[in-house]
């Protein structure tokens, strides 16, 4: 009986076995390779996002460093080049002598403004400050991370003013229109409102109201602002430190108290900006320079101080 099968059923059956190994692997490459696959195709994707957040952060960074850029070209258009030897008034002293008279008497009255704000050295510069008992004016834009946010708190507690100079920074958006201004405006206004309690009264235009960036004639921004009953503030000293070459601090210091004693009103520009590391540098002889001269007080801009204006 068991010769019936013979060598012929056993080279059928190896056969048959060997067609069996070969559907089983084949079922098994099929099933084994997409699953490979999809791991394989699940890590790029993953690796592509990292990729992808990371470029959009090199994006946001570019995007401000430009506007910064932009900025500082145009502060150095309209302010005394870095290396002169004196501080330059740059606009009329403006009228107003019917303003409140709530400030103490000095001769000379000198108002240490920081625009940009907050960033990274806004603690050194708040300690400065601290450390020679004087009020500055915090020219703040609408940075919603939560360091900013505690910083403008901190700018507040500690007794400082805090003024608004856009919400973005970005000329080509602020001065689009009106109603780019105005949505603009309140942006920073309600940050500052939300964040602090604060209803700003004051207001820098980013590039002063002398820039040459903006379209529109800034009359009808500075009306808009009169509107909301909001003084605007440019300058009428220079510390030359928003230029884009970094100047030391010794020209700093020589740049911004050098004029003092020729006006009644000094309204210093300086940055709260992290590109600026001289401005801290420079801030504890600024502040020792001017406290050094007669009669001459350093006080935060409020409601009653008369506004320097670079347009009429
Ligand atoms: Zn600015």
């Amino acid at each position: 009986m068991g010769n019936g099968q013979g060598p012929q059923g056993d080279v059928r059956r190896r056969r048959v076995q060997r067609l069996k190994k070969m559907i089983l692997l084949s079922v098994a490459a099929w099933l084994i390779l997409p699953v490979g696959l999809c791991i394989v195709l699940f890590a790029r994707i993953g690796a592509l996002e990292g990729q992808a957040r990371e470029t959009q952060g090199i994006l946001e960074q570019m995007a401000e460093a430009v506007s910064r850029l932009e900025a500082a070209r145009e502060e150095e258009i309209q302010t005394p080049q870095p290396d002169r030897k004196e501080a330059v008034v740059t606009a009329p002293e403006a009228g107003g002598d019917d303003r409140g008279t709530e400030e103490p008497e000095a001769a000379h009255k000198v108002y240490l403004t920081f625009d940009d704000g907050p960033s990274k050295y806004t603690p050194e510069i708040l300690d400065i400050l601290d450390t020679y008992d004087v009020k500055a004016t915090f020219f703040v834009l609408g940075k919603e991370n939560d360091y900013s946010i505690e910083m403008l708190r901190e700018i507040a507690r500690r007794g400082h003013t805090i003024g608004m100079h856009s919400y973005s920074h970005k000329y080509a958006e602020v001065y689009r229109s009106v109603e780019d201004f105005s949505a603009d405006f309140y942006r920073i206004y309600s940050y500052i409102l939300e964040n602090t309690g604060i209803q700003s009264v004051c207001y820098r235009f980013p590039g002063g109201s002398s820039n040459t960036i903006s379209d529109i004639d800034m009359h009808v921004f500075a009306d808009f602002l009169a509107e909301q009953e909001v003084e605007f503030y440019d300058w009428n000293v220079s510390s030359g430190d928003g230029g884009s070459v970094l100047l030391d601090a010794d020209t700093l210091i020589r740049n911004a108290t050098s004029g003092i004693l020729g006006q009644e009103t000094s309204i210093i520009l300086m940055h709260d900006a992290a590109s600026r590391s001289t401005t801290v540098e420079a801030l504890p002889g600024i502040i020792e320079t001017v406290l050094a001269m007669e009669d001459t007080a350093i006080l935060p801009i409020t409601g009653d101080t008369t506004p320097i204006h670079h347009i009429k």
